[in-house]
């Protein structure tokens, strides 16, 4: 439910309405706007007759249901847009954030100079997967607090923010200490157990979509870290598997749209997991400024052909570059900058 306090509402009575709340068995979720003070007031009760009567309390000028499932991601009770700040770098807003790096870190060499690389060409944030969710257990799975330590040594030789996968909730803590965003893979997107921790973590999490998953399910995975406290959620559209086999995924670029019609979390798109393809990733970066996104995440390796996972998708800094380049043209069109 929505309870709308009244312009002129009283501390006292705002309290006293999340008071009422907790009674009820639901949890307040106030929301501070610049004219009035909405409560979302969500969980699982079974008591909205009581909240419905909130209408008659002190302060309050309606109360109104909330149609859709994900009640705390969702434009119905925060219609405006989220922004989530990374260091000088702000998510959600006018500036195009972009996140790029190796799909996984391999050495300081490789780490250090693609940081320094993608910053030149404009990447605010440095990602590398240091524990790797690969489908073969035969494949490389990272480089663990080893690949932490590395990332961490490229944040402080370059000033770049970091973004690094968490794979288990055992692992949060650690991945924390060294990152700046904790990536949820999209083989993780449902990991309840994961969710429910990330929902208690300091930092952002950048949440990517599942193989399969519905944008429903999307939003609800994004519900289950909010819900647990934590509002900062970054969704990531990657691509998600279809009938084709000529790309690796399918990006679902009409996602981007319709995730800020319903939802006021900052999207991003992966056009590298998405297509597969390096070839494939300037136009699908362009297509996400153009759909309006808040930035994209891409992966670059210093050399993509002796890349230890997802060379065919990874750029050289050269075509990185490009792709920058072209994506900084359509920018101003969206009223965005780097
Ligand atoms: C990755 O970012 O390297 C990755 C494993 O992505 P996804 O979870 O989207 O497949
Ligand atoms: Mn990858």
């Amino acid at each position: 439910m929505i309870i709308s306090m009244k312009p002129e509402a009283t501390t006292e009575q705002i309290e006293h309405v999340c008071e009422k709340i907790r009674s009820y068995g639901y949890i307040p979720h106030p929301i501070y706007g610049e004219t009035r003070t909405v409560i979302g007031a969500v969980g699982s009760g079974n008591n909205r007759a009581a909240l419905q009567a909130l209408e008659g309390a002190p302060g309050v000028e309606s109360v109104v249901a909330i149609r859709q499932p994900f009640k705390l991601v969702g434009r119905e009770l925060k219609p405006q847009k989220s922004t989530i700040r990374v260091g000088e770098v702000v998510l959600g807003s006018h500036q195009f954030v972009v996140i790029a790096g190796p799909c996984s870190v391999e050495s300081r060499e490789q780490i250090v100079a693609t940081a320094r690389a993608v910053r030149a060409a404009g990447a605010t944030i440095l990602r590398g997967g240091a524990y790797k969710p690969r489908t073969s257990p035969y494949d490389f799975q990272g480089l663990e607090e080893e690949g932490l330590k590395l990332l961490a040594e490229a944040r402080e030789t370059t000033g770049m923010r970091v973004c690094t996968e968490v794979m288990t909730p055992e692992q949060v803590e650690l991945v924390e200490r060294y990152t700046d965003i904790l990536q949820v893979g999209a083989r993780n997107m449902q990991n309840f157990a994961l969710l429910k921790r990330l929902g208690k973590a300091a930092k952002p999490v950048l949440l990517k979509r599942g193989l399969s998953a519905t944008i429903k399910e999307f939003l609800m995975s994004a519900e289950y870290i909010v819900s647990q406290g934590n509002p900062q959620v970054i969704l990531c559209e990657r691509g998600i598997r279809t009938f084709e086999t000529m790309t690796r995924n399918t990006l679902d670029i009409a996602a981007v749209p319709l995730l800020n019609e319903i939802s006021h979390l900052p999207v991003v798109v992966d056009p590298s997991h998405a297509t597969g393809k390096r070839s494939l990733v300037a136009p699908m970066a362009k297509a996400a400024v153009a759909a309006g996104a808040d930035g994209l995440i891409v992966e670059v390796h210093p050399n993509p052909e002796e890349a230890w996972s997802d060379g065919a998708q990874s750029l050289t800094f050269q075509e990185f570059e490009l792709v920058m380049e072209g994506v900084k043209k359509y920018l101003p069109l969206e009223q965005k900058h780097l």
